[in-house]
């Protein structure tokens, strides 16, 4: 059976490591078909193709596109686009501006609770300066002995509620599912028991992206317990959508699951993939 990873970030967003680094990770953890997705940028993909090329692995160009629904943050993962195409280029630099104001007024709440110097803190850790993200952020409070781990940083800082948590407004569904759409590509709600919608909720979603076009759901992922391995696999059946895998991979040894330790779709699924490999 093909290992199918279709869930991953560079340092192009808010991973760690470059592109061909990923692939190398991936590939070394037996991963035969893979995908990277970072987060609102498809500037890793040229290099991520030619990694994947070298390694022996099958590709899938990606991207992980952040919405506001519902008054909540959820990520819509777009596979086999074409990551020249205007439309959805256009969409994504969209979605990318707001990010640097977003992490200065990040940095002015921490300094209230007594952090200082965040802003230039995550700075350092950022890859691409069109992308800084909450993990930069988290990575800056481990590192300088805030929070001895970044789950603990999501606890505590950057969440509603706590300190350091500024309100976004991302692109919205329909913009993303128009925008994956355009680019060829499949759109794939993103790790759906991360959001804490209840069933209703939940199923207004599923039931508005299966109207736009959205033809799949994470089931398995690194952001899922195994309970919920079973949950969305008993969801993808319902609403009758196309089941995907990826580990959410953004660092060794930060990740919640690592490549080689996540388990394969539940059977009576039908892979996302099922035509491409
Ligand atoms: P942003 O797009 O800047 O809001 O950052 C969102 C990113 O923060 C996600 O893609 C995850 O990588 C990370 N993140 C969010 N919540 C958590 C959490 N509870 N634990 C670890 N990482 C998280
Ligand atoms: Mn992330
Ligand atoms: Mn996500
Ligand atoms: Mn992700």
């Amino acid at each position: 059976m093909l290992k199918v990873d279709l869930h991953c970030h560079s340092n192009v967003s808010d991973g760690v490591l470059p592109p061909a680094d990923v692939a190398a990770t991936a590939r070394k953890a037996g991963v035969d078909a893979w995908a990277l997705t970072d987060h609102d940028e498809v500037g890793g993909i040229a290099a991520a193709r030619i990694a994947a090329q070298e390694q022996g692995m099958r590709f899938v160009p990606g991207v992980e596109i952040s919405i506001t629904w519902a008054s909540t943050t959820v990520h819509i993962v777009g596979l086999q686009v074409d990551e020249t195409n205007p439309v959805l280029v256009q969409g994504l630099a969209k979605t990318r501006s707001g990010r640097d104001a977003r992490g200065r007024e990040m940095a002015e709440q921490l300094a209230k609770v007594g952090i200082e110097g965040a802003y230039e803190g995550a700075l350092k850790y950022v890859g691409n300066p069109d992308l800084m993200s909450r993990t930069h952020f988290a990575r800056f409070l481990v590192d300088s002995g805030v929070c001895a781990s970044i789950p603990e940083v999501f606890r505590k800082y950057l969440v509603e509620g706590k300190p350091g948590y500024v309100p976004h407004r991302w692109a919205t569904l329909t913009e993303s599912v128009e925008w994956i759409r355009a680019a060829g590509g499949v759109p794939v709600i993103a790790h759906p028991g991360r959001y804490g919608f209840n069933i209703v909720t939940e199923g207004a979603l599923f039931d508005e992206f299966k109207q736009l076009g959205g033809s799949a759901i994470e089931v398995v992922t690194g952001s899922h317990t195994p309970d919920q391995y079973q949950t969305y696999a008993e969801q993808a059946r319902r609403y009758g959508f196309l089941a995907s895998r990826g580990t959410d991979f953004h660092a060794p040894g930060e990740s919640r699951v690592d490549f080689a330790v996540l388990p394969n779709l539940p059977s009576g699924l039908k892979p996302v993939w099922h035509d491409w490999f």
